[in-house]
């Protein structure tokens, strides 16, 4: 047993990519799993599949550009298990371009999703973190929020963003929560199918050549859970042995 087993983990973005990885890697090593994103029914194929395997796994329908979903996420994971302990911040959108193709109704999803929607994770857990005394926010941000490259500054812009945002959590709240960032390089996911930009689909097969599995990351978000109480994992980088930057 490690210090996962038992622990009550709510995780948006978990229909695909790093988020049904770390469902499906957190609820093997015993943690209970709460699992949000729009597509529902993938989410129920996922908590099926983490049942059959022994976990113990729930969905719930939410878009975390709503804040009251986040409230609702909260609200499930309570009303099933009495507790939260980590919320993972996960959901996320690259819709890469450059700024010239002035695509603004996906700058506006980006910061919505990306950002906003982290923050109203956030708002949605803090208070049921500070009454229990303790909880985790493991928020994923990216190696775009260290380096900013052509096609990618917006995205990048909410990446820098929810790096800021989640250094200014552990200070402001270290004694009471724990906060993790976790900034995955090129992962193997359908991130890249988030662009209507032509030229950007070509960039991005690039990094696909190079990506490594979600699982990867899975681990890393199981790592930081799984730290003894008094343990802050602050930030984790975790990119493909072939990625540059
Ligand atoms: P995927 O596209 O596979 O997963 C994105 C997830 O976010 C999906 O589950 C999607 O679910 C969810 N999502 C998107 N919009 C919303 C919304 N409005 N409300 C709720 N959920 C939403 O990509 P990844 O797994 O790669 O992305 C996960 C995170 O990892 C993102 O924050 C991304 O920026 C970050 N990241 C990924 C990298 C990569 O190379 N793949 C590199 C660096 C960071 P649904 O559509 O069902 O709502």
């Amino acid at each position: 047993m490690t210090n996962l087993a038992g622990k009550i983990v709510a995780i948006t973005g978990a229909s695909s990519g790093i988020g049904e990885a770390a469902a499906r890697h957190l609820a093997q090593q015993g943690a209970k799993v709460v699992l949000a994103a729009r597509r529902f029914e993938r989410l129920e194929s996922i908590v099926a599949a983490i049942k059959a395997d022994g976990g113990e796994a729930s969905a719930i329908p939410t878009d975390v550009t709503h804040p009251e979903d986040l409230q609702k996420l909260v609200k499930h994971a309570i009303d099933e298990h009495g507790r939260l302990d980590v919320m993972v911040n996960n959901a996320g959108l690259g819709a890469v371009a450059p700024i010239s193709a002035l695509l603004i109704d996906e700058w506006d999803r980006m910061i919505d999703i990306n950002l906003k929607g982290l923050l109203y994770g956030v708002a949605a857990a803090l208070p049921v973190f500070e009454a229990q005394g303790s909880g985790h926010f493991v928020n994923i941000a990216s190696v775009a929020g260290f380096n900013v490259q052509p096609n990618a500054a917006v995205y990048s812009g909410t990446k820098f963003a929810v790096r800021a945002i989640s250094e200014g959590l552990r200070q402001e709240l270290g004694r009471v929560i724990r906060t993790t960032i976790i900034s995955p390089g090129a992962i193997a996911t359908e991130l890249g199918n988030g662009t209507t930009h032509e030229e950007s689909v070509a960039l991005l097969s690039n990094f696909a050549g190079i990506a490594i599995s979600p699982d990867a990351i899975a681990r890393a978000i199981a790592f930081a859970i799984g730290q003894p109480s008094d343990v802050d994992v602050s930030e984790i980088v975790v990119r493909p042995v072939a990625q540059e930057f």
